[in-house]
């Protein structure tokens, strides 16, 4: 749309996965630092002498925002579908699990981090998640369902 901005923030969160049923690396359990970039697109306030003006929105509302909704879910968390035998002795000794219910790939990952940040209000465009340095998965919010998305069963993880 004419006029309008996009911003974008980036976050880094640490956290371990393990695909069960993968043919490759990622079956075994393992870790990422992974890299996301949250763009969101508006246009800029115009009211004049307002605290926003110029603004799409201020950036610290956006990491207050990311932060709470997701980042601190899952960073240093075990990224669970649920089906991986090490779940229970994670939990018995209680560290850290985000129960997420899908299969925990970069794709499956960004969807749902595009939809809890819907749901917390944030007009967020897009989430790209990085899983490595040379490997990303992208959602446009616009293309995730009502009542969220749905999840793939089967994706990549790249273990370079
Ligand atoms: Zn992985």
């Amino acid at each position: 749309m004419q006029g309008e901005v996009s911003v974008c923030k980036i976050f880094t969160f640490d956290a371990a996965h393990q695909l069960i049923g993968h043919k490759g690396k990622c079956s075994n359990l393992h870790g990422h630092t992974y890299k996301l970039e949250v763009v969101l697109k508006g246009v800029p306030s115009v009211e004049e002498g307002q605290s926003d003006e110029g603004f799409v929105i201020d950036f610290s509302d956006i990491k207050q925002v990311v932060q709470g909704a997701v980042v601190d879910r899952l960073d240093h968390a075990f990224l669970a579908m649920g089906n991986e035998p090490v779940l229970e002795t994670l939990m018995a000794t209680r560290s850290k699990v985000a129960l997420l219910s899908f299969r925990t790939t970069a794709e499956n990952l960004s969807a749902y981090i595009a939809y809890e940040l819907k749901q917390a209000s944030l007009p967020v465009y897009s989430v790209k998640l990085w899983e490595t340095p040379t490997s990303w998965a992208e959602v446009l919010a616009a293309d995730i369902p009502e009542e969220g998305p749905s999840y793939r069963l089967y994706g990549g993880c790249d273990y370079e």
